[in-house]
């Protein structure tokens, strides 16, 4: 049966003890959809990625996703022991082998040209075969990406995939997750909207509960105005450059504003 979404949420609840980390969440994605959740630290952000990827029970509702769709994940940045002694292209290849250990598994023909297709995609097949510590944060944020790829998912879920990264490095890993959105749903999470602004085709807002979900036109607008109450200003002063476009389609609110 064709479905109109790539991931149901219904109602979801996720309960940890005494903290109700996500309440009655329902929100669809779609397929193709470049989807950035953003929120407060302790919002439930991470806790969604967990739910999504059945780490974590939900205490109520359901999630569903379309039928024979498969998750590739973005580990947040930290999570990624770079000390390991391995190289670019043998992190990459690990994405598919499940839970056997590299060394004791043989790759197939395929899964070794798919990797460097998209070790080539990602900018990084001159560093196949240098060793992960001597990588840039950037340079490996790409090399995850690839890895989590390597299984063709349908839906690719990142959290805080740039988090540490500078300005420049953040940009150019946005660009390439806007061009992989032709072909993979994208849902990354971020706690700082401006990075993903002019990025993403549609934005969740979740605080515990969801505050906003929306792709229209007045996304950036609804979503400012739930993050901060009159907020054109401060991004105007923190990233100019992002914000061009918008404020000159929404000179209105911007006027508001200083009233
Ligand atoms: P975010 O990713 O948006 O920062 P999280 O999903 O990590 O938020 O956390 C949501 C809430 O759930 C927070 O109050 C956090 O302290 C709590 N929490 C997260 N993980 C656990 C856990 N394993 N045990 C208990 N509480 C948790
Ligand atoms: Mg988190």
């Amino acid at each position: 049966m064709e479905v109109s979404y790539d991931i149901k949420l219904d109602q979801v609840s996720v309960r940890y003890d005494s903290v109700e980390a996500l309440k009655n969440i329902s929100f669809e994605v779609k397929q193709n959809d470049f989807i950035g959740i953003i929120g407060p630290n302790g919002g439930g952000k991470s806790t969604l990625v967990k739910a999504l990827l059945n780490l974590v029970p939900l205490s109520s509702g359901e999630i569903t996703l379309a039928p024979n769709k498969r998750m590739g994940y973005v580990p947040q940045f930290a999570e990624f022991d770079q000390a390991f002694p391995i190289t670019v292209e043998e992190v990459v290849m690990s994405g598919g082998m499940g839970g056997k250990s590299y060394f004791f598994r043989r790759f197939k023909k395929e899964e070794k040209e798919r990797a460097k297709t998209l070790m080539e995609r990602l900018e990084i097949l001159d560093l196949a075969s240098k060793q992960i510590g001597q990588l840039s944060g950037g340079q490996l944020q790409k090399v995850l990406v690839a890895r989590a790829l390597l299984t063709k998912p349908d839906i690719l879920l990142l959290d805080e995939p740039t988090a540490s990264l500078d300005v420049q490095v953040k940009k150019e890993i946005y660009e390439i997750l806007k061009s992989l959105s032709e072909e993979v749903t994208i849902l990354i999470i971020t706690h700082d909207i401006a990075e993903i602004f002019s990025y993403v085709k549609s934005v969740a807002y979740i605080n515990q509960s969801l505050h906003y979900h929306g792709s229209d036109s007045k996304m950036k607008k609804n979503v400012l105005e739930l993050t901060t109450g009159c907020p054109i200003e401060e991004f105007v002063q923190k990233e100019e450059y992002l914000m061009k476009d918008f404020i000159e389609t929404e000179d209105k609110y911007h006027d508001s504003c200083h009233s």
